[in-house]
């Protein structure tokens, strides 16, 4: 670890440490030089007065030339240990007597003349002096002396320094280490704090000021910090507070207005559906009156307005059925089939009735599905036709002069699905560009003028072109005023692994002739449609009962003898559902099954479902055509046997 990254504590006291290591040593260097001049000064001064002796006892003998004499008097040196040798010189330097301590190996060799003086050598010390007779020198002295004994007693002072060093180095840690954590605890502890307050983000907390010196100061100022913070934080959290009191006011003004937006939106359903439903009962009476009256014998003129009354009731009724789609989608009530169908077939059905109007306006209609197209397709072919009949309608309705030509082929496929593309062009007025987008919208016209021209809601491709999308396609035009205008669309069918030839349509022979007369009871409470069915019914030579409510139709059914029960669904008393209740319970005894065919002016979706399951065979919606209904007769599997 770097010394930098240690904690404060440890970092003190090796600071601490280190610098009394460093007093000491200098100290105990310091005392071991002392010691060692003093020494060299006392050893020194002892020799020389030893040399001083010596050379005053010998210098008779030099000058007498007696040399035993003076060995003799260096002899003497013999009870001094620490002397290795002495030497004296003659006035000429030349060796006159020499000593040297018994038992001394060679390597200590004795020293030449030199001048007065000492020399020290690590082990020994070599010392010169005069020696004189008479204020005259007479030649030199020079004594040898062992420094062994010097050494040993270094390396034992040494070593009490280092005890001493290393138990002084054990006091000042315990001391210091104790004087340490009465300085760095406040420090520590308010280390300790920060950590605290960073990890749990209480800012409530506080150091405690212990001293008056810088570490008092920075906790202070600590303090402080954190009361700004916590000052910060209370008021954030009233802005957050009020924040989210007015978020959730919003979002309650918000939500309440959602509710009543979708309140008004279920209410507008409702009422188109109410609306449609209160029209189409009528409607329904005018449509098969004069269906009736037609069928009467007529002057031409009779004919003439009949014949107006009866388009007006059918445009009325396109009309209704168009709002009546709309508010679906819009509703997202709309039911989507997903059926095998011929294509081809279905598309030529839906083109019949618009080739004669074509026709009536002097217009050539062409269709052409491209080879490639297949036979069967899996979708709703009603809703297909829909759109078709739609844009071919709005072709037909804005082109004087011309053709109008259907063009169907596929822009895409896969092994189990294909994108078809139907394109309708016309060569008509056509729609300048800055309308081509609106027309789009709902209850709008390329021209304001043109709903007293030509008719029409203005819904016609606002459906459409849902229909389209929830075909997964797209429906867009091209168009040129006064050249005429294509509109293309289109939309995703699956494709059956095996194209099986479906057979052909069934002719549905509803000629009354082609039937056995039926017994028929009718529960219906509108004056007019009772008439109207009747009167249809008869015509077909069949005979019918009528009962005003459920509650009535229930007891006439009782009474037996009816092959068949035509159910409005919305009666007083007792309506269809009831009824129909009633009757299956009572036929669950004698194991009958009469077939039961529902009228409703109710076009949501789930209708039909709803009537299936409440135990009737079939159902049809108001306003409905003679033939739908002798379809729906036909279909019904207990009456086939009635079929001649
Ligand atoms: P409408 O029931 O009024 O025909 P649509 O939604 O079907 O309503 O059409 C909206 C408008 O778009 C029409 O009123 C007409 O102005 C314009 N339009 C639609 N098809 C054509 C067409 N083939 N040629 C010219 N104008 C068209």
């Amino acid at each position: 670890m770097r010394f930098r990254d240690l904690s404060i504590r440890r970092k003190l006291t090796l600071l601490i440490l280190a610098s009394s290591v460093l007093g000491l040593v200098m100290a105990c260097v310091g005392l071991a030089a002392y010691e060692r001049k003093s020494f060299r000064a006392s050893t020194t001064n002892e020799l020389s007065a030893l040399a001083d002796t010596l050379g005053a006892n010998a210098v008779a003998s030099m000058v007498f030339n007696d040399q035993k004499t003076a060995a003799d008097i260096l002899g003497a040196l013999r009870t001094e240990p620490h002397i290795l040798g002495a030497r004296l010189y003659d006035a000429n330097g030349k060796v006159f007597a020499e000593y040297r301590r018994p038992n001394i190996g060679a390597e200590v060799r004795m020293p030449s003349w030199r001048p007065d003086g000492a020399a020290f050598t690590p082990d020994s010390l070599v010392l010169f002096r005069s020696v004189a007779m008479n204020g005259e020198k007479a030649g030199s002295i020079a004594i040898v002396s062992d420094l062994t004994g010097f050494r040993a007693k270094i390396v034992e002072y040494t070593k009490i320094a280092a005890f001493v060093l290393l138990i002084s180095l054990l006091a000042t840690y315990l001391v210091s280490s104790r004087l340490l954590s009465i300085a760095t605890a406040p420090i520590l502890k308010l280390a300790e704090l920060a950590e605290t307050v960073s990890v749990s983000e209480d800012f409530t907390l506080r150091g405690t000021i212990q001293s008056r010196d810088e570490v008092g100061t920075l906790v202070a100022a600590f303090n402080d910090m954190l009361e700004r913070i916590q000052q910060r934080d209370a008021a954030l959290q009233k802005l957050n507070a009020e924040l989210e009191g007015r978020v959730e006011k919003r979002t309650a003004e918000l939500s309440r207005a959602k509710d009543a937006a979708e309140e008004a939106n279920r209410a507008k359903s409702e009422f188109l559906a109410n609306m449609s439903h209160e029209i189409r009962t009528p409607l329904n009476g005018v449509i098969g009156m004069t269906e009736l009256a037609l069928e009467t014998q007529l002057t031409s003129e009779q004919q003439e307005y009949l014949d107006t009354v009866k388009l007006s009731g059918d445009a009325l009724l396109t009309v209704i059925n168009d709002i009546l789609d709309f508010s679906k989608i819009e509703a997202g009530k709309l039911d989507f089939e997903s059926i095998e169908f011929n294509v081809r077939e279905s598309i030529e059905a839906g083109l019949k009735a618009l080739a004669i109007r074509a026709h009536e306006r002097g217009l050539k209609l062409n269709c052409s599905v491209r080879p490639e197209v297949p036979t069967v397709l899996v979708g709703d072919p009603s809703r297909l036709r829909q759109v078709i009949v739609n844009l071919v309608g709005n072709a037909i309705k804005f082109t004087d002069r011309g053709e109008v030509t259907v063009d169907v082929q596929v822009d895409s496929a896969e092994p189990s699905s294909a994108l078809l593309r139907v394109s309708v062009m016309d060569t008509g007025v056509g729609i300048p560009q800055e309308k081509q987008s609106s027309i789009f919208d709902a209850f709008t016209q390329a021209d304001g003028s043109t709903a007293r021209r030509y008719g029409g809601s203005g819904l016609g491709l606002t459906i459409s072109r849902r229909l389209v999308e929830m075909f997964g396609g797209r429906l867009w035009l091209d168009s040129s005023v006064g050249k005429g205008s294509t509109f293309h669309f289109t939309a995703l069918f699956g494709v059956p692994a095996v194209q099986i030839t479906l057979p052909p349509p069934v002719i549905h022979r509803s000629a009354p002739e082609a039937m056995k007369p039926l017994r028929i009871l009718l529960a219906e409470d509108n004056r007019v449609n009772q008439i109207v069915v009747v009167r249809l019914m008869e015509k077909r030579g069949h005979s019918v009962e009528v009962a005003s409510n459920g509650r009535e139709a229930l007891e006439k059914f009782r009474l037996g003898g009816f092959d068949l029960l035509l159910m409005d669904v919305q009666m007083p008393q007792m309506d269809g559902f009831e009824a129909t209740a009633a009757i299956r319970e009572i036929e669950k005894s004698e194991a009958a099954h009469i077939p039961i065919i529902a009228m409703t002016a109710h076009a949501m979706k789930g209708d039909r479902e709803r009537c299936l399951a409440a135990g009737m065979d079939g159902y049809i919606s108001k306003p409905f055509q003679i033939d739908e209904l002798m379809k729906e007769i036909e279909r019904l599997p207990q009456l086939t046997s009635a079929i001649v």
